[in-house]
């Protein structure tokens, strides 16, 4: 039998390059999906970001091709490498490589860069004459191709293939892609019961045009068709419930192992829970907090967006000096949340330490040492972070919403908070 073939499309993969939770997935979906059986043709495609890492790997130059914006030529070059047994191709081209980093700040050179990665990738299976059974895109960036297959319907190589849409965060809907969509001959879309302003982003049009939206938890599947956190698309949303589902994302264990993890001073598993106090002391040493064995050691890991509600920590922690904690916080974003998170390290020295960057190895650190880690999200379309902490022996501390609600059980019960 002919096996089934789908193409994963992504802004970001670990190990190749990582902002946040969708590198995490993107990175170790396609290998889940692999192990299903031999019977999956499995493919990443991701853009060859400046920042991708690609050492001991052999990058060979597949094909180049040009796509047409505005009646000019872009050139794109494809790159592949194999990773465990995982076939990856790395798009290159001016609006990728003319971006420095993977989010740009500026949202007009995102607009291109994505636009241009979504529809090379699709051609890119052309050129390979390699046709997909499924295109499997996330979120906004790679929405575009979505909706290109769609409209590719009449054409004998995409007729009938069928296309998955992840929504790891409606928040992000690619507006200021709207001119370059257009550039590359995406028109707007005409559907009465989505905004007028969402026919004409990447996230309206993938909606749309999907076969399946999938959204990273079932609690954030429903939460997505209420006016709370459906951004204005809820009320399509509902109408389109048939072909909404949500699937809880996971984490590799074996790519998060504290028995096994090089980054921790001390290895441990469930049964040696104890060894977790000397990566503690180690971290405590590192940051010259005070070595308080009693006192739990809070933590953050996670992009400062209003989102994560790190100003909600911020300010509530305020609130209780008079309790005996410390709390080591590692990211980075919003620069004002980055000023109130160093002004609170400048307050009491001795028992916070603000880490103002993307670390890898520190956070999982941070993980095998910290007691309590906190996730008051405003929003949590899955998260994984509260995974890898209870991976770690950290013990969440999370809001009830999201992922956060379909993953984090009572302690004392066993129970999610989506079963009570
Ligand atoms: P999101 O995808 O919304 O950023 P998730 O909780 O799903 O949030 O995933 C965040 C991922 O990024 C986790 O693997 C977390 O450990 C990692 N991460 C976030 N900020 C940092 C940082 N500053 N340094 C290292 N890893 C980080």
């Amino acid at each position: 039998m002919k096996p089934l073939r789908i193409l994963f499309v992504a802004s970001e993969a670990d190990p190749f390059v990582k902002v946040g939770g969708l590198g995490d997935v993107a990175g170790s979906l396609p290998y889940a999906l692999q192990a299903l059986g031999a019977d999956l043709d499995v493919r990443l495609v991701i853009p060859f970001h400046a920042s991708t890492r690609t050492e001991g790997l052999t990058l060979v130059r597949e094909t180049v091709f040009t796509l047409l914006r505005d009646g000019r030529e872009v050139p794109a070059q494809v790159f592949y490498t194999d990773v465990k047994g995982l076939p990856v191709y790395l798009i290159s081209g001016a609006p990728v490589t003319g971006s420095l980093k993977v989010y740009d700040p500026n949202p007009l050179a995102d607009g291109e860069k994505y636009t241009f990665f979504s529809l090379a990738a699709l051609e890119m299976a052309r050129r390979l004459d390699w046709r997909p059974d499924i295109v499997h895109a996330n979120d906004w960036h790679t929405a575009a191709a979505i909706y290109q297959v769609r409209r590719m319907q009449h054409d004998p190589f995409w007729k009938g293939v069928k296309t998955v849409f992840s929504v790891h965060n409606l928040g992000y809907m690619g507006p200021e892609a709207e001119n370059a969509l257009v550039s590359y001959g995406l028109p707007p879309i005409h559907e009465p019961l989505l905004p007028e302003w969402a026919c004409r982003q990447p996230m309206g049009q993938a909606l749309w045009a999907a076969d399946e939206i999938v959204a990273v938890s079932p609690s954030y599947a429903e939460e997505i068709q209420t006016p709370e956190y459906g951004y204005g698309l809820e009320k399509y949303l509902q109408a389109q419930r048939a072909k909404v589902t949500g699937i809880v994302n996971g984490i590799d264990y074996s790519l998060w192992d504290p028995a096994r993890d090089k980054a921790l001073e001390a290895t441990f598993d469930s049964t040696s829970l104890a060894e977790r106090a000397k990566n503690k002391a180690n971290l405590q040493a590192q940051f010259a907090l005070t070595e308080m064995p009693e006192a739990p050691l809070l933590a953050m890991i996670t992009r400062f967006d209003f989102q994560k509600g790190v100003d909600i920590a911020l300010n509530s922690l305020r609130m209780v000096t008079d309790l005996s904690w410390q709390l080591i916080l590692l990211g980075t974003g919003n620069a004002a949340l980055e000023d109130a998170a160093r002004k609170l390290e400048a307050d009491f020295p001795h028992r916070i330490a603000s880490v103002i960057r993307f670390d890898a190895r520190l956070s999982r650190q941070i993980y095998g040492s910290s007691d309590i880690l906190l996730m008051p999200s405003r929003y949590e379309p899955c998260g994984l972070a509260q995974m890898i902490a209870m991976r770690y022996g950290s013990v969440p501390l999370a809001r009830a919403t999201g992922g956060l609600r379909d993953t984090i059980a009572d302690s004392r019960t066993g129970v999610l908070v989506t079963d009570a």
